[in-house]
């Protein structure tokens, strides 16, 4: 596969932006070799600047549902950027999307729109020791939550610990705010409560982990956080970044039939472009200003053509067969690939729930972080750029999810596992 195009492109980006990309993961590090520069997307592919074609399971990381280019989002977001691409007043729209918004999620009686899934989550945070008036955050090791300060800290396994930074540049006094628990593990969380009585203002999960690989909660995990929560005055924040509108119109908590205090929304929300929200019950939300004393603003929240683009993806989506086709698309292509990798010999363990999935290479389940870490990395290495070469784009890093989108054709799905089976048989070979 030629790939003289995006390299020089990396080459000339390295030169201006550190690593050559705008967000870590993009630059292919885990994986090794340079990443390939996309010059456009159509419906479930991809095209770089050397005119290679992949079938895209990254999907901007999840936004993109609907897949590349979809015809009405690109409509919507024409038609309102002929009208003004920012007014820092309110709009319309913005009251149309946040309607559609609490009507879905049960739990949401007021939302606010913010730019990121990274803000979303900041902001609830803030929100939520604003209420309860206590500063400590209880967060499961292996989730993520953007690069917010205290909540990029990585744990020690075992029962609760005090976190320790995961990055430079953040005060230890900041990571010292957070408790890290392992996922899936309540007792963990009761076990915090018991040693910080009344400073805890919430507890802070992914409802289906996405960011450690999916790993789904365990059976009642969600409703035992719910009840500690109630019990000891803390929020409970879920965190539906990836989840929201991707499992079901109301997220993992329809799934699972659980209600969050604050839920934090992004990615499907702004069909592909910047957009997150976070919303709760109304007495919480009601303490935001303008109504209440705590501070959080934008001067793009809620933009026009973000929200364009955000109502324009969930009309499209809303309707329950396509929830079912993508139940449908994804459960084959799990299947699909279990095959192939019992085929070659090569032990997985695929964690899937709804059109999220993950190829763990392991043969143990995949619960929590410390099963995560037992993965092999090197081997998803030579499996990525397999598929690649051939014609698949997954992500550039052994614990990322796979997306599906309504975009994906049964021929996409049995393309995909063609190439898997010789990608297995490439592992397998190289052992
Ligand atoms: N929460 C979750 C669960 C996420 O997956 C992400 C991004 N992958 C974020 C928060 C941060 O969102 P953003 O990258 O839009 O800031």
């Amino acid at each position: 596969m030629e790939t003289a195009k995006s390299d020089q492109a990396y080459e000339q980006a390295c030169r201006y932006m550190p690593g050559g990309v705008n967000s870590p993961v993009r630059s292919f590090k885990s994986v090794g070799g340079g990443p390939r520069f996309i010059q456009k997307g159509q419906g479930a592919r991809i095209i770089d600047v050397d005119g290679n074609e992949y079938v895209d399971y990254v999907g901007s990381w999840g936004p993109l549902v609907l897949g590349h280019a979809e015809e009405t989002v690109v409509a919507a977001v024409v038609k309102a950027a002929a009208r003004g691409t920012s007014f820092g007043a309110p709009t319309e729209a913005e009251t149309k999307l946040a309607g559609l918004i609490c009507k879905s999620f049960d739990g949401i009686e007021l939302v606010r729109l913010v730019n990121s899934g990274t803000e979303a989550v900041a902001s609830a945070i803030r929100l939520a020791r604003g209420f309860t008036k206590r500063s400590k955050i209880v967060k499961a090791a292996g989730c993520y939550h953007g690069h917010v300060d205290q909540l990029l800290v990585q744990a020690g396994s075992g029962v609760a610990t005090l976190g320790l930074a995961g990055s430079a540049g953040i005060p230890e006094e900041m990571a010292q705010l957070t408790v890290v628990v392992p996922y899936n593990d309540s007792e963990a969380v009761a076990e915090a409560f018991r040693r910080f009585p009344d400073q805890i203002a919430a507890v802070l999960v992914e409802p289906v982990a996405g960011n450690m690989g999916v790993v789904p909660p365990a059976q009642g995990y969600l409703k035992a956080l719910r009840r500690l929560c109630s019990d000891r005055g803390a929020l409970l924040v879920l965190d539906e970044v990836i989840t929201g509108f991707r499992l079901a119109p109301g997220g993992a908590q329809q799934v699972y039939n659980v209600s969050a205090d604050l839920t934090c929304l992004g990615k499907i929300i702004g069909g592909g472009l910047p957009v997150g929200a976070y919303g709760g019950r109304r007495e919480i939300m009601e303490q935001l200003a303008p109504l209440g004393p705590v501070y959080q603003a934008g001067t793009l929240s809620g933009n026009p053509l973000a929200v364009a683009a955000g109502l324009a993806t969930l009309e499209a989506l809303a309707t329950p067969t396509n929830y079912e086709r993508l139940e449908r698309l994804s459960a084959a292509l799990e299947e699909g690939l279990a095959e192939a990798a019992r085929e070659t010999g090569v032990p997985v363990t695929i964690n899937r729930v709804g059109s999220m999935m993950t190829v763990f290479f392991t043969d143990g389940p995949v619960r929590n972080y410390d099963d995560v870490q037992r993965c092999d990395a090197g081997r998803y290495a030579v499996f990525f750029h397999s598929m690649l070469e051939r014609g698949v784009y997954l992500a550039p890093s052994a614990f990322e999810a796979m997306f599906v989108s309504l975009a994906h054709r049964d021929a996409d799905i049995e393309f995909t596992v063609d190439q898997a089976r010789k990608s297995f048989e490439v592992v397998a070979a190289g052992d």
